[in-house]
């Protein structure tokens, strides 16, 4: 072999590590992936700064993708696709369950070159709390699962996502013993919640954008994330960040040599540009005192808590469901507590026969023209104006069915009651 072919080999071998774009089979747009980043897990047992002190060691506008809860069809199916078109590799983080009912789905990203962690068997979001026993039966068994999908434990990635990230000691350290590494994540995009795709999109890149490189946590079972990565690849691209494929040290592929400050976001910046995130459960679930009351018809969007008054909550957005699948004939997830607390808060949607219109023979009730902001109101001329919304409606107002009709007969001449609106009876749900 020449000197000239020795050379060409090993130029092709130092490509291999990570598909570069312009390697992309029918997108020579693609992302990519800039680097494939080995780590040795006994090193460094927890990552993340949304909840821990170090990170992966990523450079600048660097980004790692991880996947939660999956996989399930369909959307899991559609993420795998986007980012199969745009050749970025990411990291899953398993549930066994899901494992076990779709392991072709396991097998399809294993194959695809994608990272393949766990995230438990059953997703309960009490590994802060529940015996060790338990924890440790669920992290056993979703293991146990993923590599029956696989095949072979070493397919396995010793990478385990707490579910919700509800961080134990003990679950590290048990973890940690096991040559397991524990993974947080940098930032999430909410995409849990009842939000539109557009915002999940915006809240990555804005996250990103104020930390300049890190994991971001996503869900691959959420239409919403599906429906925005697309977007994001591309947006991602544009703006200059680069894919990192993470995966872990084993005797034939060594890890990535790396200094202790590279596993700090920003080693050099003072301690207020280090700054954490607020802690979990008060960041990732702000403003949570804002979501209307859960649906539980539709548990397919279980999965991290909300933290309202101490207590965790599942947020289930069935009306956001049914551009989605069918529901599932059985909860995901256990079910969890009811938002109590917050229905005590709420003010009830007044009943539309709290107010009715008199029917009195020969009397007429004239409706004023108004405006769109105003026509929610009854008005009654014998009144001399608008009557006021009863107390507690005024963020609801009335709909009033017969309001275009009720125009159409009032003609200038018409003759005006003098009853105007009555109290119907109420009615208390
Ligand atoms: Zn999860």
């Amino acid at each position: 072999m020449s000197a000239l072919c020795l050379g060409l080999a090993a130029a092709l071998a130092l490509a291999i590590p990570a598909a570069r774009a312009a390697d992309c089979p029918g997108n020579p747009n693609a992302l990519g992936t800039s680097r494939t980043l080995v780590i040795d897990p006994t090193e460094h047992t927890k990552i993340g700064t949304m909840q821990y002190r170090e990170t992966l060691p990523l450079k600048d506008h660097e980004v790692v993708l991880t996947f939660d809860d999956g996989p399930l069809p369909p959307h899991s199916t559609q993420v795998f696709q986007t980012l199969q078109s745009e050749c970025v590799k990411a990291t899953f983080f398993i549930i066994g369950r899901m494992a076990k009912q779709f392991p072709d789905g396991v097998r399809r990203l294993y194959e695809a070159g994608h990272t393949i962690g766990t995230h438990s068997e059953n997703h309960p979001l009490s590994f802060n709390h529940m015996p060790i026993e338990r924890a440790q039966q669920e992290i056993n068994d979703g293991i146990q699962h993923t590599v029956a999908a696989l095949g072979d434990p070493a397919k396995v990635s010793p990478f385990f996502r707490i579910p919700g990230l509800l961080r134990a000691e003990g679950v590290e350290d048990y973890l940690a013993s096991r040559g397991i590494q524990t993974w947080s994540a940098d930032f999430p995009a909410d995409d849990w919640r009842p939000i539109s795709s557009a915002q999940v999109l915006n809240l990555a890149l804005t996250r990103l954008e104020a930390k300049g490189k890190g994991v971001l946590l996503l869900h691959d079972i959420q239409g919403r994330t599906a429906a925005m990565l697309p977007t994001l690849l591309h947006e991602l691209k544009a703006r200059g960040y680069r894919i990192v494929h993470v995966v872990a040290a084993t005797p034939d592929q060594p890890k990535t040599p790396t200094e202790p400050r590279d596993w700090l976001l920003h080693p050099d910046a003072p301690q207020a540009m280090t700054a954490r995130w607020p802690a979990i459960p008060h960041f990732v679930f702000a403003g949570s005192a804002q979501m209307p009351a859960p649906d539980i018809v539709d548990m397919r969007y279980i999965d991290d808590p909300v933290i309202f008054h101490g207590r965790e909550h599942i947020y289930r957005p069935g009306r956001f469901a049914a551009d989605t699948v069918p529901v599932p004939p059985a909860p995901a997830w256990p079910r969890q507590p009811a938002l109590a607390a917050l229905a005590a808060t709420d003010l009830p949607a007044p009943d539309a026969t709290l107010f009715r219109m008199p029917r009195m023979p020969g009397a007429e009730v004239r409706m004023a023209r108004r405006s769109p902001a105003q026509r929610a109101i009854p008005v009654s001329t014998a009144t001399g104006g608008a009557r006021p919304a009863p107390a507690g409606t005024a963020a609801k107002p009335i709909a009033y069915r017969n309001d275009s009709q009720a125009l159409r007969q009032m003609s200038g001449s018409a003759p005006v009651t003098t009853v105007g609106l009555q109290r119907g009876p109420i009615v208390l749900h």
